[in-house]
């Protein structure tokens, strides 16, 4: 319609005219381009807000995974100590706890903590990790990713040369396998009952020693491993919030 006008103009040699039907040609395209730009980010921040809501709640599961991982962790730490103190103390009345004798048998275990997040590993391998357009919450992610990987390797280092006090002193830490009447697992401990010989520790010199490294060894796993991980989630965590406008009130993770 508006180019029957234009040229009609033309023919008229209506040069004015001509001028201002081309200019409102130029005006609607680029109103439609600019409508078309406007959509487009929309659509891309629509996107982007459903990609962080989905690691939000990614992150909070993780983080209640990771907080009772990190509550067994401590609380076998501290059951070292203890442990520890009795082993060496010189009162010969304190006799050992059975978590703590548990707590012993375990001291050589280094569990890599949960820390599954679907969604970053898939932007991840898909290349599209710009679909994050807040710059400090793109650093804190790769920051995570790094952190991530260094804690495996810590962890790997821990695993690959581990002091399994029951299996080097047998005669001192002794598991049982209990079974009841029909020859079945009685339900306490799984079956298996652990029993220590702390008259004997308190004697080898040798399981002193060993005994020593494996609680610095646990207590660097929960402060290498465990605690990094948890601090860097609670980062993450802290960023999403921010980006996202949430407040969790009074119980904020
Ligand atoms: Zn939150």
């Amino acid at each position: 319609m508006i180019f029957r006008r234009i040229s009609k103009s033309l023919r008229r040699q209506d040069w004015v005219t001509v001028l201002i039907e081309i200019g409102i040609v130029v005006i609607g395209l680029l109103i439609g381009l600019q409508i078309n730009n406007w959509n487009e980010a929309r659509v891309e921040k629509q996107a982007e807000y459903k990609f962080l809501e989905r690691l939000h709640a990614e992150i909070m599961a993780t983080q209640d995974d990771l907080s009772g991982f990190s509550k067994i962790v401590e609380t076998r730490a501290s059951e070292l100590e203890a442990t520890v103190r009795v082993v060496f103390g010189s009162d010969q009345e304190v006799e050992l706890t059975g978590d703590q004798c548990m707590a012993m048998f375990l001291s050589h275990a280094y569990n890599f903590p949960p820390t599954d997040l679907p969604t970053i590993s898939e932007i991840l391998s898909s290349g599209q990790f710009n679909v994050i357009s807040d710059d400090a919450l793109r650093a804190a992610l790769s920051r995570m990713g790094q952190i991530n990987a260094r804690a495996e390797k810590t962890s790997d280092l821990f695993n690959a040369s581990p002091l399994n006090l029951p299996r080097a002193y047998p005669e001192l830490i002794r598991v049982d396998y209990v079974l009841n009447a029909d020859g079945m697992e009685t339900a306490a401990d799984n079956g298996s009952m652990v029993q220590c010989d702390l008259t004997g520790m308190r004697l080898s010199q040798a399981f002193r020693n060993d005994l020593t490294i494996n609680l610095e060894r646990y207590i660097a796993y929960e402060a290498l491993v465990v605690d990094r991980l948890r601090t860097q989630f609670d980062m993450i965590h802290t960023e999403l919030d921010r980006v996202l406008g949430h407040t969790h009130e009074g119980n904020a993770p």
